[in-house]
């Protein structure tokens, strides 16, 4: 009896000392627990719950419905009182076209916005306001507004950096989609996945107010949730030069071809192109450039203008003769790596189907794919990004190298020594810097910085994810062997 009794005490004794001992564990590591912090970290949106009123008698629903469709066009300096019982620590703005400056006001601070001409706008106020006033500027127009709390924004916020100053990669496409459609992984393997600065600079400019068909307002939206989606951080450059079509009839005729490219040369001052191409060579100074098919791919003239003022380019980007006030203003650049799409010499195929950590196991091409579906208004037409003939988006070849060809391929940067480059004195900091109470928001990082930084933060978020799964297993386990346990415990009472 007594040894029964004694067993019986060491049992539950042992029992308790084992609950006791994982309770804490199971606590600590239980999703209830991971939820909490899960949430102190994500910023949460404030739009539906903020009160809003606008100095004018326009419709506050048309800014804040999500829709870039609906909009409201500023034809007076006009205020927005926003009033938040959870402090507002940021806000998100989707104009129309570059709105110029304006204010944010917040306790008896001014915030300057609209310092570098951001289409997708988002200002971090610091600390979190109840009650904020933005100053909206005359002749704005305002597609969307969204408000947020302190933490982590959502994936679809885009932050954007300005430009930078000195890019690994330029890839100069003529219209949005080109960039997911031929140049393929391009920018999620070497952006978004190895944190390259990979600079993006638009040919033509689909937002001019033109009375032409091709002008279209949606696809500056379509082209920054394009870029952002695949991991580009760096506000791209867009010319001025207006999207009009000259398109071969038959992309697979010489003489068609020709012909489409006469056409767009009697449609753009082709000596503007190449005083674009220079400067932006110079400005920042790429180590690789990639540029479109010679024949314009599926026959698109402006795509081969593009190709041929790029070709003189680079001849001359070197000469501070040539274009001088391009040269005194940024120096001059002679680009070691240029490879075209479909180029017929020194090809290379590009292997875009490495799963890429940073995209959460999609490939580059995947990702590409993801990329070209932000381009809804162009998906009436029959493209799509490929693996054969002109849509071939692994397909380059090597046009002019200063480095030699390549030996291994594969790699655009194959030959590239960047420490020799490094070496140079390069100002890597962002120019365009703000007094002490403007916005932080597009922080003056070196490239080098960003570069890491887009990387970390991406792979912070993959890592919490991870965390939370492993948990979950965890803490089922845990549950299991305590309800064994007890059962265990239970039955030998008995
Ligand atoms: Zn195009």
């Amino acid at each position: 009896m007594q040894g029964i009794f004694h067993e019986k005490t060491v049992q539950r004794t042992v029992f308790l000392l084992i609950a006791c001992c994982m309770l804490p564990i199971l606590l600590y590591l239980s999703p209830f627990a991971l939820t909490e912090n899960d949430a102190d970290e994500s910023a949460e949106e404030l739009t539906a719950s903020a009160q809003m009123t606008l100095s004018s008698t326009q419709k506050l629903s048309d800014i804040t419905d999500n829709k870039i469709s609906t909009k409201i066009t500023i034809s007076e300096p006009t205020e927005l009182a926003i009033f938040s019982d959870k402090g507002v620590a940021g806000v998100y703005l989707i104009w129309d076209q570059p709105p110029g400056k304006w204010q944010i006001l917040a306790g008896d601070r001014t915030i300057e916005c609209g310092l570098y001409d951001f289409v997708h706008e988002y200002i971090e106020i610091g600390d979190e306001y109840r009650s904020i006033t933005l100053h909206l500027p005359e002749g704005a127009v305002l597609c969307d507004i969204r408000l947020f709390g302190k933490g982590i924004l959502p994936d679809d916020i885009q932050v954007w950096q300005p430009p930078y100053e000195k890019a690994d990669m330029l890839l100069l496409p003529t219209h949005a989609d080109d960039e997911h459609l031929f140049f393929g992984g391009t920018m999620p393997y070497y952006g978004g996945e190895l944190g390259y600065r990979v600079q993006v600079v638009y040919l033509t400019n689909h937002s001019l107010p033109s009375s032409l068909y091709w002008h279209d307002t949606r696809r500056i939206h379509e082209l920054l949730n394009g870029l952002w989606t695949v991991g580009i951080v760096a506000y791209p450059v867009i010319s001025d030069f207006p999207d009009l079509q000259s398109l071969a009839s038959d992309y697979r005729n010489p003489q068609e071809l020709a012909k489409a490219l006469a056409q767009a040369k009697n449609q753009y001052n082709f000596d503007e192109w190449v005083e674009f191409q220079v400067e932006n060579i110079r400005r920042f100074k790429p180590y690789v450039i990639l540029g479109h098919d010679v024949n314009g791919e599926y026959g698109h003239g402006a795509h081969m203008l593009n190709t041929e003022s790029l070709m003189k380019a680079l001849t001359i980007s070197a000469d501070p003769e040539q274009y001088p006030e391009s040269a005194e203003k940024y120096g001059v650049w002679d680009v070691p790596k240029t490879y075209l799409h479909l180029w017929h010499e020194n090809t290379v195929s590009m292997n875009w189907d490495i799963p890429l950590e940073n995209f959460g196991g999609k490939t580059a091409f995947q990702m590409a794919e993801v990329g070209y579906k932000c381009h809804i208004s162009q998906h009436i037409y029959n493209l799509a990004v490929g693996r054969s003939g002109v849509s071939d988006c692994r397909a380059f070849g090597l046009y002019r190298s200063t480095v030699g060809a390549d030996v291994t391929g594969g790699d655009f940067f194959e030959n590239i020594d960047f420490s020799e480059y490094e070496t140079e004195p390069v100002t890597d900091e962002v120019t365009t810097s703000s007094p002490d109470d403007t916005n932080e928001m597009p922080s003056s990082t070196t490239s080098k910085e960003s570069r890491n930084t887009t990387k970390t933060v991406i792979v912070t978020d993959r890592i919490f994810d991870a965390e939370i799964m492993i948990a979950y297993i965890f803490a089922i386990v845990f549950v299991l062997a305590l309800v064994g346990i007890a059962i265990y415990a239970i039955l030998i009472r008995r």
